[in-house]
């Protein structure tokens, strides 16, 4: 037995589909949903726990996949909108592990670092351009 974590994008024509029941009914797994949302564009969003053995929880997600549904493996729900940012440095000191931060000295641009970001989500209130989001944001 075994406990994976997931964040599960859904785009619009698949939100509809009975994914969770799916894998409880036919795969016997114990599902666990964190948050969940669906954005103005009705793309859905999902965090969830699975937990069955090894086997099964391989066969879910091979199933999860062949329904259209991405699987982020860097759980993270934290966005960072390069379009909009201004590099104005206003979020920098409320970033605990630098994630943001100026790329260069010269030009002063801000740049976000994926792999490091913790998602703590201290950035968002401090973002004055709504550069910083996250996919469960109302
Ligand atoms: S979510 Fe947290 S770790 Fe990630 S960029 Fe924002 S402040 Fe930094
Ligand atoms: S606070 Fe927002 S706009 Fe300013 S540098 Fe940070 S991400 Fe960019």
């Amino acid at each position: 037995m075994e406990t994976r974590k997931l964040l599960l994008t859904f785009v619009k024509n698949v939100v509809e589909r009975p994914i969770v029941y799916n894998l409880v009914k036919e795969f016997d797994l114990v599902i666990n949903i964190y948050r969940a949302s669906i954005s103005e564009e009705e793309e859905g969003y999902m965090v969830l726990d699975i937990t069955g053995p090894t086997k099964m929880i391989d066969a879910g997600i091979n199933f999860i996949v062949s329904q259209g549904v991405t699987i982020d493996n860097a759980q993270k729900s934290f966005r960072w909108d390069e379009s909009v940012c201004t590099s104005c440095s206003n979020c920098l000191t409320h970033c605990p592990v630098n994630a943001l931060h100026i790329e260069d000295r010269k030009t002063m641009k801000i740049v976000f670092d994926q792999n490091i970001c913790i998602d703590c989500m201290g950035c968002i209130p401090n973002c004055p351009f709504g550069a910083c989001g996250s996919i469960f944001q109302d």
